[in-house]
């Protein structure tokens, strides 16, 4: 394995002074799958103090303190944590002791998963008692220990299993599986920013299998979406139920936040719009409008950002637009939504497209061809979209005497309409022609 030689000096410094010094945990389970880690976490003997000592002459972080950790300030931040055991989860959660202890062997024994329970330092190889790599090697997610006892432990583990079998293209074994099922109701305790921030970095990864295994989970954290698990469609359109036919959705959309929440909850409002024709055919009318607001309800709940809420719920409300615009139907949404949100519709409606049937055909339909190859042109011509494109502003209409207001507001809509039709210029001087003379009309 090779280290990074900013991290070999720190573990050299520590041997110097008679410790032991390990990578531990997500750098080694990286570094195994050819991946750069995302950062460097050392383990060592010494005590926090030591630790402290031995790094004296760095800058250092010791929030972690308490809990053994000291954070040095080399190239990048390196966490290193005294060899620890924990216990007393009294709130499924958090530890209520930790003991710092001699042997890496019960410091593994705390983490995880086999594939997070590993340690590598230069001298002595791999620390690897519970078959991390064995499990690596065979794409195995396997709780280190019991694991009904680990998730009630920890909960949030859960979900993180959940994430590293979507990463790292794992299958749980059997018994984590089922514990990861049967414990599920611990996942209503955990902090609701922590179990956005896992179903993110799930849905990144996530492929159509593990939206369909884990299923029970993600239901448990939103439990909107369990209507939709087995739902049927009753329709010639679509061969999966609601919430098949959305793993499919997210899974072939590209690896954006908005893009990804937005497939999920696509068609959350399905269920409660469900409606059987004379034909016996099944629709769903308005359910684009009721899925936005459920959009909107579960990830203010999850207390995710504003900014990401909203893009989500325009989504969801806007995702079977492009397909029916036409001409100048583009251009309204183009001026209404903007072009980064027109573009994630596009995108999204293609995945809607792809997730009906089985098979990996990547055909679009010739509505949202004819509307992307619109889209495209409307933007080749640099068109004059909003007030804020226009030539004159309110300011210049103040300085005519016209006072902030309606007749001003209609004013301006007024000139970007003649611009956009192509009627007139869109050049100062002409504009504030048209506007001295159409205000004596007004
Ligand atoms: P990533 O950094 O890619 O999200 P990671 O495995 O490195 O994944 P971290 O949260 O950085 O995860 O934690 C580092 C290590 O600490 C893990 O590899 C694991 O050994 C251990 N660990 C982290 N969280 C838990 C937990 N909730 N329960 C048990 N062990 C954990
Ligand atoms: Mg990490």
């Amino acid at each position: 394995m090779e280290l990074p030689g900013y991290v070999l000096e720190l573990m050299q410094k520590l041997n110097g002074a008679g410790f032991q010094a390990w990578v531990v945990g997500g750098c080694v389970r990286d570094s195994l799958l050819c991946k750069t880690p995302k950062d460097w976490d050392l383990c060592t003997d010494a005590k926090p103090a030591e630790t402290l000592s031995v790094f004296a002459d760095f800058r250092l972080l010791t929030q972690g303190l308490k809990h053994g950790t000291v954070t040095v300030l080399s190239d990048s931040p390196v966490e290193i944590t005294t060899f620890r055991t924990e216990g007393g989860y009294a709130d499924h959660r958090h530890p209520g002791w930790v003991a710092f202890v001699p042997d890496i062997r019960l410091d593994l024994a705390r983490r995880d998963f086999t594939v997070n329970a590993m340690a590598y330092c230069p001298a002595l190889g791999f620390a690897d008692p519970f078959g991390g790599q064995r499990d690596l090697q065979e794409k195995i997610l396997r709780a280190v220990g019991d694991p009904e006892t680990r998730f009630q432990e920890d909960g949030l583990r859960i979900l993180r299993g959940a994430r590293f079998c979507a990463a790292y293209d794992l299958t749980p074994e059997s018994a984590t599986f089922a514990a990861m099922v049967s414990q599920r109701q611990l996942l209503d305790g955990l902090s609701r920013e922590r179990v956005y921030s896992e179903l993110c970095k799930f849905l990144l990864a996530a492929k159509v299998e593990d939206l369909e295994r884990f299923a029970p989970i993600l239901t448990q954290v939103l439990p909107e979406l369990a209507p939709t698990v087995g739902f049927l469609q009753q329709n010639p359109h679509h061969v999966f139920d609601v919430y098949g036919h959305t793993a499919h959705v997210v899974a072939a959309c590209p690896a954006e936040l908005p893009l990804r929440w937005a497939a999920l909850l696509h068609d959350v409002g399905k269920p409660q719009c469900f409606h059987v024709d004379e034909k016996g055919v099944g629709h769903f009318p308005g359910h684009a409008q009721v899925g936005a607001e459920l959009a909107a309800s579960i990830l203010a709940r999850l207390r995710a950002p504003k900014a990401m809420t909203e893009q989500v719920a325009t989504l969801v409300r806007y995702h079977s637009t492009c397909r029916q615009a036409k001409g100048k139907t583009v251009r309204r949404l183009l001026r209404k939504l903007g072009e980064t949100t027109l573009r994630q519709l596009l995108a999204l409606d293609k995945a809607d497209g792809w997730g009906k049937q089985p098979g990996e055909s990547r055909e679009v339909s010739s509505e949202i061809r004819e509307f992307e190859e619109e889209l495209e042109r409307i933007l080749a011509e640099a068109p004059c979209l909003t007030l804020r494109d226009l030539a004159i502003n309110g300011r210049d209409l103040q300085a005519m005497g016209i006072l902030p207001g309606k007749v001003m507001g209609s004013l301006l809509a007024f000139l970007l309409e003649q611009v956009e039709a192509g009627a007139v210029e869109n050049e100062k001087e002409t504009l504030l022609q048209i506007a001295k003379s159409r205000q004596t009309e007004l």
